[in-house]
């Protein structure tokens, strides 16, 4: 069983407004609600893999009883840390072929949430055999928090694959203790160098040799419709993918991180693991729902991706 974490899940609602008009009454025919947050994608295609999937992580209030009775509905099991707060809505406009995009930031958790959540997590990872953190931290948690989560996991020999950025990513990779995986994209690779990494062979195989990803098993530098450069261990391998009809590609990096997850909880090759990603990458972008794809489309694009060793 693979466990998921997202801290600060959402519903996601969406609505299409196609002539958006400011300053007026809009009026929505076709809302869609949906439990939402990059773990809660993560989980939904790990779950479409056919690998056993348990969601945790924190909520609350009516939003987050309708996140469980989403997810139960989904038949997915869950066992959430429930707070006495409101979990958060994000809403999408869509409008004029543009997304304006409105992201409540959610509940501060207090030490005690934080402390409550960790207990949870560490009677969870008694029953798995891989951790996925995806996401954001919630307001009043410390920035270490995820760097505790991967160390917890450690001491148990579970590993954990962690998604996410900015100061949380940053503690994770500067401990001692490191994460098995992680899918930075370039975005997040240059802010955490703080310099510019270019989309090249050698500018991001000399990115990926800094001290800071020393010991990090996989590194999946996932770049949209280029595919991904990566490493694991000291091998580089460059990865690429056939051109697609992109649907919807929200939510692609979180599939990627499903299908890196399940590849690597049955400890497939190399090869294998890195086929699985990007497959269900791109499956993602050829949806319209984000964190869903078409496991019927599985075989035809996995053959297509292209694995290269530098
Ligand atoms: P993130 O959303 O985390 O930035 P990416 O945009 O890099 O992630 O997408 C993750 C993966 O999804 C890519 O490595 C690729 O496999 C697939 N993907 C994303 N966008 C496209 C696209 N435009 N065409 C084909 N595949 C895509």
């Amino acid at each position: 069983m693979i466990l998921t974490v997202t801290m600060n899940p959402s519903v996601d609602i969406s609505y299409p407004i196609p002539h958006f008009k400011l300053d007026d009454v809009n009026r929505v025919e076709a809302a869609s609600k949906t439990a939402g947050g990059k773990g809660l994608n993560v989980t939904r295609v790990i779950k479409q893999l056919g690998e056993g999937v348990l969601a945790t992580g924190v909520l609350g209030g009516m939003i987050g009883e309708y996140i469980v009775q989403e997810l139960t509905k989904n038949e997915i099991e869950n066992n959430f840390l429930k707070i006495n707060q409101e979990s958060r809505n994000c809403i999408a406009i869509l409008h004029d072929g543009k997304q304006t995009e409105i992201l409540e930031a959610g509940p501060t958790l207090t030490n005690e949430d934080g402390s409550a959540f960790l207990a949870k997590y560490e009677t969870l990872l008694s029953s798995v055999s891989l951790v996925t953190i995806s996401g954001s931290l919630p307001k009043g948690l410390p920035s270490t928090f995820y760097r505790q989560m991967v160390e917890m996991g450690r001491d148990k020999g579970i590993p954990v694959i962690v998604d996410t950025s900015g100061e949380s990513l940053r503690q994770v990779l500067l401990h001692n203790v490191k994460p098995f995986a992680i899918k930075p994209n370039i975005t997040e690779l240059t802010q955490l160098l703080g310099r510019e990494v270019e989309q090249s062979i050698s500018s991001l195989s000399q990115a990926l040799e800094d001290d800071m990803f020393q010991g990090i098993e996989w590194i999946v530098v996932s770049m949209g419709g280029a595919g991904a450069f990566v490493k694991h261990g000291s091998d580089f391998y460059r990865v690429t993918i056939p051109p697609i009809d992109v649907v919807n590609p929200v939510g692609s990096g979180d599939a990627t991180v499903a299908g890196l997850a399940v590849a690597l909880k049955h400890k497939q090759p190399a090869l294998v693991v890195l086929k699985t990603a990007m497959t269900t990458g791109m499956l993602n972008t050829m949806e319209a729902a984000t964190g869903h794809i078409n496991t019927a489309n599985f075989s035809q694009f996995f053959e297509l991706v292209q694995v290269e060793k530098i």
